[in-house]
């Protein structure tokens, strides 16, 4: 029994997997995320049923287009997989369990894929392009006001914290609305301060300083290494401020995520 929900949720997970790579790839494009069906970005070809199956459609089509036979990118199959494994940690984490099925915890399940939604997409379109969709912030926003009213209606005694974050928020995107900031670089800074914000409502404080604090390490690490290995191969190459080229939503949303599902763990299984 508990095998068979797991397994739902597995397939859930690989769904939503499918639908992150769809929105990172039409949200930058402005191609409608639920209207337009599902094509070949090369030939244009609509996908049937089968070939919109998560997951086992890669494997079934032999990661090639039907009609086309143009190579479907890895990366599909990946995320979708890694996105089932990442339900099935979450609801092993929360003890979500088939014989014991806990309003409560369903419902935190349920904020928690919401979140990791956000996260996933902030991610995959920041890798690409280096930027944060203002749509996917707005729809982290207000997925972060759902879980507060959520939190409030349970008589959560922390509540002042995260009315101080959704106030920090709402701060940011009117300053971040009304200035039209010109420069990219600032308008990314924003960005990603919103993203922070809207970790620590969704996560704790732990977790989210503890991203920040790791990729920074990580960034410096990487830096001393590169400096290191310029110095010894004497090369007169650029040095370039690397920090202006690094994914920031991207190296976030990931050290978070996965700390996040490590810090579940904990928390439920003291
Ligand atoms: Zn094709």
């Amino acid at each position: 029994m508990n095998l068979f929900l797991y397994i739902i949720i597995f397939i859930m997970g690989t769904l939503f997997g499918s639908f992150y790579t769809l929105a990172v790839y039409r949200i930058p494009r402005k191609i409608d995320i639920i209207h337009t069906h599902s094509f070949c970005p090369n030939c244009n070809h609509k996908l049937g049923f089968f070939e919109l199956i998560p997951v086992w459609s890669y494997i079934f089509l032999g990661g090639k287009c039907k009609e086309c036979k143009q190579k479907i990118r890895p990366r599909y199959f990946i995320l979708e997989f890694l996105s089932g494994i990442a339900f099935i940690l979450i609801a092993f984490c929360l003890k979500i369990n088939a014989y014991s099925l806990n309003i409560e915890t369903l419902i935190r399940f349920a904020f928690i894929i919401l979140y990791l939604v956000a996260i996933f997409l902030i991610a995959g379109i920041d890798r690409e392009y280096r930027k944060i969709e203002k749509s996917v912030l707005y729809y982290s926003f207000a997925v972060s006001c759902s879980y507060i009213i959520y939190l409030c209606i349970m008589g959560q005694t922390s509540i002042h914290r995260y009315v101080m974050y959704l106030i920090t928020l709402i701060i940011l995107l009117i300053i971040e609305s009304r200035t039209q900031i010109k420069k990219a670089e600032a308008s990314y800074l924003f960005e990603i301060l919103m993203l922070i914000v809207v970790m620590l409502i969704n996560t704790n404080e732990l977790v989210t300083i503890s991203s920040v604090v790791i990729v920074f390490l990580a960034i410096g690490i990487a830096k001393i290494v590169y400096y290191l290995k310029n110095a010894l191969n004497k090369s007169k190459k650029e040095y370039k401020n690397m920090i202006e080229i690094y994914k920031f939503g991207y190296l976030f949303s990931l050290t978070n995520i996965i700390l996040f599902i490590g810090n579940l763990y904990f928390m439920y299984h003291k």
